[in-house]
């Protein structure tokens, strides 16, 4: 598959919503864009909408950066599938078991809006290949160099960069008024269908809690804010807050954006948990970092998607990023097909750290005779057994090397032998994940029914434990 069309994209979302009915929820975006084109987004999961927290991806807002609706449309297709076979999903090194793509199916709402910009992308596949912006021709007067507006400019967070933001701060990257430039910010904020769909659905499902905008290039996954530094100690140093105007954007200046300290760790923990995933593919190392530690931006969608519930308390906090893969724009196919991986894994890897879960989970056996187990969000404490992995020969898995051990300090307070009684105090079971082939199949493994503690040096036959899920936070 080369990259798709804009009409590609759209058929792609309608049939797999045809094939998937009961998972994937084809939803139309009201704004037509300025060509006359007619976007989709699908809503993955079994649960009815706003009903549970709902993850949401954007892709496609910069038109030459092809394969973000690729990334997202491969994406959508492989959680289907994967749901509706009872498998897993695999991207090189890195699997997910059915257990996972389950859970994130059953217990959240995954929202994909993959091209949000058809009518730019349709330009840069046809006419000039590094187009950036949509396609509005309103405030061109004609001319054809000052068509379009940056829909990663357009968004109501700090727009008026000429007000907001320190006069040393303003630069083309951060924004700009001239229609002949890239970062063209239009002639009021969100006054552009695309940027009004994006918002359509941060309106309409209201229980949105995580935001991805996908972007490239450069092999990032940026967390708000994008307009300052951070801090997390001033409430009232805040992009709402006009007393600050004319201060903003400046490394080592004096102001820096309120973000609470328990979301800023919150937005740490999942951009860890994004380029963890993703390296685990095939070694690829992406970094986790602010925003504003690329450029001082204004009128972004993530700074926007978080912004959202400081302007209006009622609204869901939806803890933001950019993902910018790759190194290029428009990759051959072949190394974009592995950055596809590459991101679908991040991305997965987000939405289950989101979920709390950082690990497949065992659930409720008395053997460890299948890899497949059920997961589940209602335990508070727990027990951790590490799974170092196991001879290879053990497992059949390539790559898996043997040891059990239980965590230090638990073994001192925990009976081994009947956890059941303590509910209170199990143990917490963590199974590291076992490198795995791209096989789709479910692999079964059988685990040696002994292990050896450190502390104890005793052995524990895991026929006489009941293994109970445990989900690490
Ligand atoms: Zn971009």
């Amino acid at each position: 598959m080369p990259y798709m069309n804009v009409t590609e994209v759209e058929s792609a979302l309608i049939a797999l919503a045809g094939a998937h009915p009961s998972i994937c929820e084809l939803i139309t975006l009201p704004n037509p864009t300025i060509e006359g084109r007619t976007t989709h987004a699908v809503r993955l999961g079994t649960q009815a909408a706003n009903t549970v927290d709902a993850y949401y991806l954007t892709g496609g807002v910069h038109a030459r950066e092809w394969g973000s609706c690729e990334i997202l449309v491969n994406l959508v297709t492989d959680l289907c599938d994967a749901y509706a076979g009872g498998t897993g999903v695999g991207y090189g090194g890195k699997y997910f078991s059915a257990a996972e793509v389950k859970a994130l199916i059953q217990q959240i709402n995954i929202i994909i809006f993959p091209c949000v910009n058809p009518d730019g992308r349709n330009y840069s596949q046809t006419t000039v290949p590094l187009w950036r912006k949509n396609r509005d021709t309103a405030d061109s007067g004609g001319d054809p160099t000052k068509v379009g507006i940056d829909i990663n400019r357009n968004q109501n967070f700090l727009w008026d960069f000429n007000t907001a933001f320190a006069p040393a701060a303003i630069n083309v990257y951060l924004a700009s008024s001239d229609p002949s430039q890239d970062t063209y910010h239009g002639h009021a904020t969100q006054s552009e269908p695309e940027t009004q769909n994006i918002n359509y659905i941060h309106d309409t499902y209201t229980r949105i809690r995580w935001y991805v905008d996908v972007h490239s290039y450069s092999e990032d996954i940026l967390y708000v804010w994008g307009d300052d530094e951070s801090q997390y100690t001033d409430t009232n140093m805040n992009f709402q807050n006009a007393a600050y105007n004319g201060q903003r954007g400046v490394l080592g200046g004096s102001y820096k954006e309120y973000l609470p300290d328990g979301d800023l760790g919150a937005l740490v923990g999942l951009a860890n948990a994004f380029t963890k995933s993703l390296a685990e593919v095939r070694g690829k190392l992406y970094f986790a970092k602010p925003g504003f530690s690329l450029y001082a931006t204004s009128g972004t969608n993530d700074d926007y998607a978080y912004s959202r519930h400081f302007a209006d308390p009622s609204k869901s906090n939806a803890l933001s990023f950019t993902v910018e893969w790759g190194t290029e724009f428009q990759p051959a196919w072949t190394e974009m097909q592995e950055i596809i991986k590459d991101v679908s894994a991040g991305l997965i890897g987000l939405g289950l750290e989101a979920l709390g879960i950082d690990s497949f989970i065992v659930s409720n056996r008395d053997t460890f005779s299948s890899y497949e187990v059920e997961t589940t969000l209602s335990y508070p404490n727990a027990f951790y057994v590490m799974y170092d992995g196991f001879a290879p020969g053990a497992l059949g898995v390539p790559g898996a090397s043997p040891t059990i051990q239980f965590l230090d300090g638990l073994m001192e307070r925990q009976s081994a032998r009947c956890p059941q009684r303590q509910p209170q105090s199990l143990w917490k079971i963590q199974v590291l994940q076992i490198p795995r082939s791209e096989s789709r199949s479910p692999l079964k493994w059988t685990l040696p029914m002994e292990a050896r503690s450190p502390q104890r040096r005793g052995k524990f036959t895991f026929r006489r434990v009941s293994l109970e899920c445990r989900i690490s936070r």
